[in-house]
């Protein structure tokens, strides 16, 4: 706490994942040995650099840029850029430790980082944003490369920003280095599918989990927050397998449609017009509730897919009185530790984001295959290819939970297989 001063999101991340590893510590006394604890809470390189660029009003605009390369015991750094402006070095921190465990979780040869900045794209033209992203590369790109350190979106930053990222990693380089950035355009170097993989991977990880029990989506009541990318893939993923998606979010408020979510409507209100996401509501004659969390509205299956912390005690006790049976975390640590331990005290089942939304990094490491081998792979193999990626987290994380006496829960055994994994590869590769 004293070596990071005021940053209680990179805090909340350690303590959520240290509270596991006891039981691992005392069966492997070599990890503390080699203080691979310690290690963990300190990033191998952490960047932070001025992005300076001109407005559309000719005003000389200054933001702050970070990449934190977390762990590569693994493999090349790995994990998205979040433009935002709430982004400051607690939040890319958490992102980026959470990032290195889902990512063992995966299975593939990945370490984990983070990046961002604390720019805001909302209300900004296309050449804002471009001549924002061109800056912000012309200081990152001497960190990047396919075998050091791979970023991909995150939230503010989709198909367009990684296109304009692109563009200027390789004016800068003279490479045409695709393996540099994932979530491309499919003419470009993209993967079918990484658009949809972190919605749909949730989704496919709380099928699985609902079969546990017996129960599955056909009929179910669902209700998702956020609008963006992740959020838009679980609902079509959900409406899929048969649940009726009732609302929706963005950081206006919620949208409530009992006749169910009509998702091109919402895609082309929130990705060609960029507006919130009222106007949907006033287009399709559904309800808008602004300034209200979206859990109020109760639900069988919940998919937290907008950010951090948004999803306290309070809205998991609502979801609780609602009759709710499955939690699957699109975001990352959307759901508060107080929170957490309600859901799991009125035995709800809860997957954590490190496990239920790491379909998005997976694919985003088919991508990488793909475009070393100068192949691309049809929707269909690539789809399948997600569904078993999370079908292994999913038994990683059951087989890890019983090995260590806590039969049923994704928290411990998602902490305990991804601990072990990048700590065994720490041990090997000494002390560096
Ligand atoms: P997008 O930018 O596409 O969408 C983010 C959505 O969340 C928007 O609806 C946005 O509303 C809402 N939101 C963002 N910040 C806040 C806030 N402070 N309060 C309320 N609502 C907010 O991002 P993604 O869909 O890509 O990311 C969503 C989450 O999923 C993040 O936690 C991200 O880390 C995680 N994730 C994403 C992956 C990916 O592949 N993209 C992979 C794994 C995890 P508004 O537009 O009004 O701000």
């Amino acid at each position: 706490l004293r070596r990071n001063p005021g940053e209680a999101e990179f805090h909340q991340a350690v303590r959520e994942v240290f509270e596991s590893l006891e039981p691992v510590l005392r069966k492997n006394p070599q990890y503390v040995d080699a203080a691979v604890l310690e290690r963990l809470c300190e990033p191998e390189r952490q960047i932070i650099f001025r992005v300076p660029w001109v407005d559309d009003e000719g005003r000389v605009q200054i933001n702050r840029g970070f990449r934190v390369e977390y762990n590569s015991a693994l493999g090349p750094y790995k994990g998205g850029l979040r433009f935002h402006p709430s982004v400051y070095l607690g939040i890319v921190k958490f992102l980026g430790f959470e990032q290195v465990f889902k990512n063992a979780l995966t299975g593939m040869p990945i370490g984990g980082g983070k990046g961002g900045s604390d720019f805001d794209p909302r209300g900004r033209s296309a050449g804002e944003v471009m001549r924002f992203c061109q800056s912000f590369m012309t200081e990152l790109y001497r960190h990047l490369g396919e075998h050091t350190d791979v970023p991909a979106g995150d939230i503010g930053v989709g198909g367009r920003e990684i296109g304009y990222l692109f563009g200027q990693y390789k004016r800068i380089t003279n490479r045409y280095e695709s393996g540099v950035l994932t979530g491309k355009g499919l003419s470009w170097g993209g993967s079918l599918v990484r658009t949809e993989a972190t919605g749909y991977g949730t989704v496919l990880f709380a099928e699985r989990m609902l079969a546990t029990r017996g129960q599955d989506f056909d009929g179910r009541r669902v209700v998702v927050s956020g609008s963006g990318n992740v959020a838009q893939y679980a609902i079509q993923k959900a409406q899929q397998l048969g649940g009726h998606v009732v609302a929706c979010s963005d950081s206006t408020g919620y949208v409530l449609d009992e006749q169910g979510i009509d998702l091109p409507l919402l895609q082309h209100v929130r990705d060609v017009e960029r507006l919130p996401v009222s106007t949907y509501a006033e287009r399709r004659g559904a309800t808008f509730v602004p300034g209200r969390r979206v859990w109020e509205v109760g639900a069988q299956v919940a998919l937290p897919c907008a950010t951090q912390n948004e999803l306290d005690e309070g809205d998991a006790a609502a979801l609780v009185r609602s009759g709710v049976l499955a939690v699957s975390e699109g975001a990352n640590m959307p759901t508060t530790p107080k929170a957490v331990a309600l859901l799991q005290d009125a035995d709800v089942l809860y997957a954590p984001g490190k496990a239920a939304n790491a379909g998005g990094v997976a694919t985003s490491a088919l991508e990488m295959q793909q475009n070393a081998s100068r192949d691309s792979w049809t929707f269909e193999y690539t789809e399948q290819r997600l569904a078993g990626i999370m079908h292994a987290i999913q038994d990683r994380c059951l087989a890890t939970a019983d090995e260590y006496d806590a039969p049923g829960s994704y928290v411990v055994g998602a902490n305990i297989a991804g601990f072990t994994k990048v700590a065994d590869a720490m041990l090997a590769l000494g002390v560096v």
